[in-house]
């Protein structure tokens, strides 16, 4: 079984949307959406989800008024002011934990003389086994307030490798988070290719260069493609020539094409949507990444 992550140095290079035709063009793939902070690949392949799974993320205070002697030392004691005296009472006052400003820390348990803190696990939102019409689709949703460290993205990809391997699929196509941090390592960290996407923008240049020097860290074997390459050619060339010099394998530029706007609002992959340039790119892009995934 074999993992291809496509990745971006920042958000809106397209990144979903190829994800999303590569989906379509493996056919028998595993697809997980790991961008869980703006999970957005199910608007393209339609979902419906069979399973449903909560994801907890890290504890927060829960005070038991039954055992509050309403002292207010974890007023005092809370640093991140999550606690409040909402209610003076006939008989005292009431202490309550904003949850959503609550960081967990536990400091206010620690130090209740009455022993009336809780700290319960957090909801952090859901994640869910699902069935596109390519196939099957592990995805997320974070709650109100929910954290994404990295430890959601290691779920969804867990998920996707486990269920890959149950169903005997050869591969995991991984849409990545944006940017650098740790839901990036998250996601690349044992990939066997990383594709990072791009545009010929000076903040392109500077991100797929930070996005490829982060990934190099793993051991994958790296690839970029320039999307909308013909909006400033020269700064492809460079971008491209970078790339190289960074040990990344040039696989392909996808022109612009006004159909990736019109199959993104008819909830479509590009290449199921029209056979313009951009799909013809796209086709041409997955046959030579598939070349080093076989
Ligand atoms: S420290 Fe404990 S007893 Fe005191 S107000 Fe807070 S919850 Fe109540
Ligand atoms: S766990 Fe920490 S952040 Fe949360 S209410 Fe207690 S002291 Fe404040």
């Amino acid at each position: 079984m074999k993992e291809l992550v496509v990745i971006s140095g920042k958000g809106g290079t397209g990144k979903t949307s190829i994800t999303a035709s590569f989906a379509a063009l493996a056919r028998d793939a595993v697809v997980a959406d790991c961008d869980v902070d703006a999970a957005d690949l199910h608007l393209l392949l339609s979902p419906e989800i069979r399973e449903r799974r909560e994801f907890k993320c890290g504890v927060e205070a829960v005070i038991r008024a039954a055992d509050c002697t309403s002292c207010g030392k974890c007023e005092k004691f809370c640093r991140f002011d999550a606690i409040r005296k909402t209610v003076e009472g006939e008989e005292k006052a009431l202490f309550v934990v904003d949850a959503l400003s609550c960081e967990g820390c536990g400091v206010c348990a620690r130090f209740c003389p009455a022993g009336a803190i809780d700290l319960v696990e957090r909801s952090g939102g859901e994640w869910f086994i699902s069935e596109c019409r390519f196939g099957p689709m592990i995805h997320a949703q974070l709650g109100i307030g929910g954290e994404n460290s990295g430890k959601l993205v290691s779920i969804v990809r867990d998920a996707a490798r486990e269920l890959a391997v149950k169903s005997g699929r050869r591969l995991v196509i991984v849409d990545g988070p944006p940017g650098i941090g740790c839901p990036v390592i998250a996601s690349v960290a044992g990939a066997d290719v990383v594709l990072a996407a791009t545009e010929p923008t000076l903040s392109g240049e500077h991100d797929v260069e930070r996005a490829l020097s982060l990934a190099r860290r793993f051991g994958a074997i790296l690839m970029v493609c320039v999307n909308k390459w013909d909006l400033n050619p020269e700064l492809t060339g460079r971008i491209e020539h970078a790339a190289r010099a960074a040990g990344a394998e040039v696989v392909g530029r996808i022109g612009y094409d006004r159909t990736v706007t019109e199959a993104q609002i008819a909830g479509k992959c590009v290449v199921e949507h029209s056979d313009g340039p951009a799909a013809r790119d796209i086709r041409t892009l997955w046959e030579n990444v598939l070349r080093r995934l076989d």
